[in-house]
């Protein structure tokens, strides 16, 4: 069986590492492969590569740096549908969201080309008397990711282009769920001219996490992942002394006004509720119409729409939505719908009897499109994150009862309004408590440029990723002050300008 294992110091490791676990392929139920479970020493291998080559790498001209991420930037764009099948075969999503997500992360790599430009400092003449300063956005040392199983390629790659433009080394550590894209990404870079050890990958479990979590060599962290683990991270990582931002869980909700284009905003919300399965930190899980009769008519539109979903393996051309990751996964989401259904939900469209008959897929991960109407904010199916293709109807009296709503669950990921009503859409975006809003947009992932990141406990930690939030997290500013005098009087006071 083919076994995925480590990139370090330019080329694929193996370790010694007496631990496996398979990979799955969710479209068919069979094991495709197994990844091993790297061990501290891996890192400490990993960690040494990447601090050997920090200063080399970090004093390169900028822009040498961004013209060997432009070349990898091109190899992704030649080799997109190697890289799109490897995460159908693992994760399960279909082909063209695959591609999607690549292309995703393909946009940070070309935000990060332009290095030369994200690093440049302030100057100021004349601070004083003769007197100049600067400051300068200086790499941290090593850096280390630690990257959940749904964006295999993206979500890693909101981070490293970053945090090699600004001159840092990287440790990747991927889910252990979906790997094979991690190596793509290492080979591809060594091909591109990226000099060795300065990007490495440990694949692992919670072993090597810890080991990372614990690693004086390591400056900093980036996490995405569920809350319980970022929490976890961001306690351990600054205890640590560590610099960590830590992207967790989240429940979006999409406010339906009786003004809006229901059939416009029924079609949006498939995408956004039902695309991947559910399985993105952006999904809509929950949908508020407000008013009366506004609950009636979009889950009218949505019904038969959820009703014809096309759940197949992702490889096939005329599947809208692929399988779960796991047996174990899908397994948690039908017994998501089952306590929904026992705690007074109503089951418009009930996804737990779809069988696959395709041949050779029916022991897929499937489940199919589920929508609940008549939610309440006690139920589990509204307060957990689900991570599946299950969408909540919770229906409210006026706006400002769907705000208090929105405002009173942990998570503020992301969020959207669907109106026709700029007064309320303005009103939505200035006042949400949620970190990304989108305005008849479902899912407001932020372009590269700008930055990623929810509030409250779907993010801990101070910066967003990539954008100019990124290029903040994996730099630290220096200050330079600077005369140069023929001659100096001692001078005992606190230096002011008089
Ligand atoms: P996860 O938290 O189970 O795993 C994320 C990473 O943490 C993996 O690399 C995993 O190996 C590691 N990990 C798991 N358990 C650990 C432990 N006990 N100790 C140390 N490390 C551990 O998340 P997942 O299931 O892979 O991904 C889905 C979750 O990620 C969802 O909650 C989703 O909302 C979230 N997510 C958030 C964003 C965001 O931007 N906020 C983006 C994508 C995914």
């Amino acid at each position: 069986m083919k076994t995925i294992s480590h990139y370090i110091d330019g080329k694929p490791y193996a370790g010694n590492s007496e631990r496996t676990q398979p990979v799955f392929n969710p479209a068919t139920g069979q094991v495709g492969s197994q990844v091993t479970l790297g061990t501290p020493q891996d890192i400490d291998t990993a960690v040494a590569a990447a601090k050997r080559e920090f200063p080399a790498w970090s004093k390169m001209p900028a822009l040498r740096r961004a013209r060997i991420l432009d070349k990898f930037k091109n190899i992704l764009w030649e080799r997109m549908d190697e890289m799109a099948e490897a995460i159908t075969l693992e994760h399960g999503k279909t082909f063209d969201d695959a591609k999607g997500e690549v292309t995703r992360g393909l946009e940070v790599v070309e935000y990060a080309t332009a290095a030369p430009t994200l690093l440049k400092g302030d100057f100021s003449e004349n601070v004083g008397s003769g007197v100049d300063s600067y400051n300068a956005r200086q790499a941290l040392g090593v850096v280390a990711g630690i990257t959940p199983f749904n964006f295999p390629a993206m979500v890693p790659m909101w981070m490293f282009p970053v945090a090699l433009a600004c001159g840092n080394t990287f440790i990747l550590k991927p889910s252990e769920r979906d790997p094979s894209a991690s190596l793509l990404m290492a080979q591809w870079l060594s091909e591109a001219g990226l000099p060795d050890g300065v990007f490495n990958v440990v694949q692992g479990d919670k072993e090597v996490v810890d080991a990372i979590l614990a690693h004086p060599d390591v400056k900093a962290i980036s996490f995405v992942g569920s809350t319980p683990i970022a929490k976890y991270i961001y306690i351990t990582g600054i205890t640590n002394g560590k610099r960590v931002q830590a992207l967790g869980g989240a429940k979006n909700h999409a406010i339906i006004m009786p003004d809006a284009d229901m059939d416009m905003a029924a079609n949006a919300i498939m995408g956004a509720a039902y695309g991947s399965a559910g399985e993105r930190c952006m999904a809509i899980s929950v949908i508020v119409p407000v008013g009366e009769g506004t609950g009636d008519k979009i889950v009218a539109a949505l019904k038969p729409k959820v009703e014809a979903l096309q759940v197949g393996p992702g490889l096939d051309s005329e599947s809208e939505m692929g399988p779960l990751v796991t047996k174990q996964h899908q397994e948690k989401v039908l017994s998501y719908i089952d306590a929904g259904e026992a705690e007074g939900a109503n089951l418009v469209v009930d996804g737990r009897g779809f069988k696959q008959t395709k041949q050779g897929y029916e022991d897929g991960y499937y489940v199919g499109g589920t929508l609940l109407d008549n939610v309440t904010s006690d139920m589990s199916v509204y307060r957990d994150e689900i991570f599946g293709p299950v969408l909540s109807v919770v229906r409210k009296d006026t706006f400002a009862d769907a705000v208090d709503l929105i405002h009173g669950h942990e998570y503020a990921n992301g969020t959207s309004i669907f109106t026709r009503d700029g007064e309320a859409a303005r009103n939505f975006a200035q006042n949400i408590e949620v970190g990304m809003v989108g305005i008849n947009v479902p899912i407001p992932v932020p372009m590269a440029f700008h930055s990623f990141g929810g509030w409250k406990a779907s993010i801990f930690g101070d910066h967003a990723m990539h954008g100019a939030e990124g290029v903040r997290f994996y730099t630290r500013i220096k200050t330079t002050t600077m005369r140069w005098p023929k001659t100096l009087d001692a001078e005992f006071k606190m230096p002011t300008l008089g």
